[in-house]
């Protein structure tokens, strides 16, 4: 259970402890932000809000720790990450439930998210031995005019504190694709979890220091984003940030100093769907990347453009497909689930009204208890309806018949997203075209969007985000390259 056992320590009466300088502490603030239950839709956890005065101490510990971390041989540093690990899916079920608890992720779900944390963690550290374990050596005479008296010597060093921010919605996989990346190569981390995430994060957090890492490398700061963010992601001591969220992103982007910045942010991942398409596939593929976990996932399918010729079929073949999804709470786990709160819920039925008052076609009822909303089709949508460009985040999927394909990829490139998209078509030829025409990150063909497996290369372009994720680039992306050049004074040429 939570909280409890070797997670006893992280909490004090009923409110969840914050973690700094390699100890479980509360705040000297003596105030708690309250994590609501998106089911019940009662106060279901409480953690500290951490003050700017704890900000600043955890950034210079975070400081002094990177400096010997740096030094900690690569191998030692794998060998921790590969313990973390193995804790941590050890201890999968208090963390999922919490996942249940905070954000209504359907039991199995939750447990899948922490069991792909560890292996993501071991791949990070098996990665990073290759990765780290070797620098480039460059000689100066293949560039005009030199002679060979320049060795050029290059390695990857560390930028020194990575603040990591996830999102609600993998709370516990998007903080350690941050973790994972940044200690293999050597930077310190400052975790500012969700909110709604913050208990899962705060067990997760927990598990690396059961693995012994050195005191100050990785602190857990808790408190609002809209309170405490604003101070963290313009704190002096950030040498990094990677964050993944909304339109915070943007935000945070123009706000921040002059350091590297990753950034995953929203989508509109549109579904081409052509004539000779496998429709059953398509179905399939509809229902599981519009529908799972509620749509509440950034590479949902979130616009489907069809070719009209196929969309009455296609269209009644999700719909069969949508009656069979089961809605209710994530402890049943339920395919439809509560969506994260009431703000997330009341936008996703603004959207929803608005189409319906433009005359969009709902395939289903719209019906909503509290938090949860039942999954639904609208089909007939037009450009001049919100739900064509917005996010809804939620089990809510437009339907948008097309007359040509350029008129899908208009659509898709016309948004200001870009973060993933897919088409469905027989003919691989005109896949590539379309896939090369589409302006997003990545492109699937005849399968839904998807994160991962977490060691591709994941990226959006536009207002979706800067740099790319992935394993091996979030390695790259937190190092920077530094170069020893050994002068000689005269040229030598080997075996020369
Ligand atoms: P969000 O509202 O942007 O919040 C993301 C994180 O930012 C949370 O930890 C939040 O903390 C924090 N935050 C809020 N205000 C902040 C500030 N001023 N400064 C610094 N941090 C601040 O996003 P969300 O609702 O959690 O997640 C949904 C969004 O994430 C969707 O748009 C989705 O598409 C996107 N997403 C993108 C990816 C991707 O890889 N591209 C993956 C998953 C989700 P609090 O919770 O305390 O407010």
């Amino acid at each position: 259970m939570a909280g409890t056992g070797v997670f006893s320590e992280i909490i004090e009466g009923e409110v969840y402890k914050y973690y700094a300088d390699g100890e479980w502490k509360l705040s000297s603030s003596g105030k708690s932000v309250s994590i609501v239950n998106p089911t019940t839709r009662k106060t279901q956890y409480k953690v500290q809000a951490c003050t700017q005065e704890e900000v600043n101490k955890v950034m210079e510990t975070a400081k002094v720790a990177q400096k010997s971390w740096a030094k900690t041989p690569l191998w030692k540093r794998a060998e921790l990450l590969h313990k973390a690990a193995a804790i941590l899916k050890e201890h999968k079920a208090p963390i999922a439930e919490a996942l249940v608890k905070e954000i209504a992720k359907p039991a199995k779900d939750a447990v899948t998210e922490v069991v792909r944390s560890g292996d993501l963690i071991s791949y990070c550290a098996e990665e990073g031995v290759r990765l780290l374990g070797q620098g480039a050596f460059l000689v100066s005479d293949s560039f005009p005019g030199n002679e060979r008296t320049k060795y050029c010597l290059t390695s990857k060093i560390p930028l020194g504190v990575v603040l990591a921010i996830p999102p609600f919605n993998y709370p516990v996989n998007l903080a350690v694709s941050k973790i994972g990346p940044a200690l293999i190569a050597g930077n310190s981390l400052v975790l500012k979890p969700p909110t709604q995430g913050a208990v899962a994060c705060l067990h997760m957090v927990h598990c690396f220091q059961l693995a012994g890492f050195p005191k100050g490398l990785i602190s857990c700061i808790t408190g609002k984003g809209s309170e405490i963010g604003d101070f963290l992601t313009m704190h002096p001591g950030v040498n990094c940030i990677s964050f993944t969220g909304g339109d915070t992103g943007v935000a945070i982007s123009k706000k921040a100093g002059m350091i590297p910045l990753q950034m995953e942010l929203g989508g509109k991942d549109a579904c081409i769907v052509l004539e000779d398409a496998d429709l059953d596939l398509v179905a399939a593929n509809i229902i599981k990347g519009g529908f799972s976990y509620s749509g509440q996932r950034c590479t949902a399918v979130k616009v489907i453009l069809v070719i009209e010729s196929v969309a009455d079929s296609l269209v009644e073949k999700v719909k069969a497909k949508v009656a069979k999804l089961t809605v209710g709470p994530p402890e049943d786990d339920c395919d439809i689930t509560p969506v994260v709160s009431e703000s997330s819920a009341n936008f996703i039925e603004g959207l929803v009204m608005d189409a319906k008052q433009k005359g969009a076609t709902f395939c289903q009822e719209y019906k909503r208890e509290g938090n949860l909303i039942w999954p639904l089709l609208l089909d007939h949508v037009r450009p001049d309806m919100r739900i064509a460009w917005e996010e809804p985040f939620g089990p809510v999927l437009p339907v948008i018949r097309i007359g040509s394909v350029e008129e899908g990829i208009h659509h898709c490139n016309a948004s200001n997203f870009g973060l993933q998209g897919c088409v469905f078509t027989k003919d691989i030829n005109k896949a590539m075209l379309i896939s090369d025409a589409m302006e997003t990150g990545t492109v699937q063909i005849n399968s839904a969007p998807a994160r991962g497996p977490d060691h591709f290369p994941f990226q959006g372009i536009k207002d979706s985000g800067i740099g790319s994720q992935g394993i091996t680039n979030s390695i790259n992306m937190m190092t920077k390259v530094k170069s020893t050049v050994i002068n000689l004074p005269t040229p030598s040429y080997t075996m020369g």
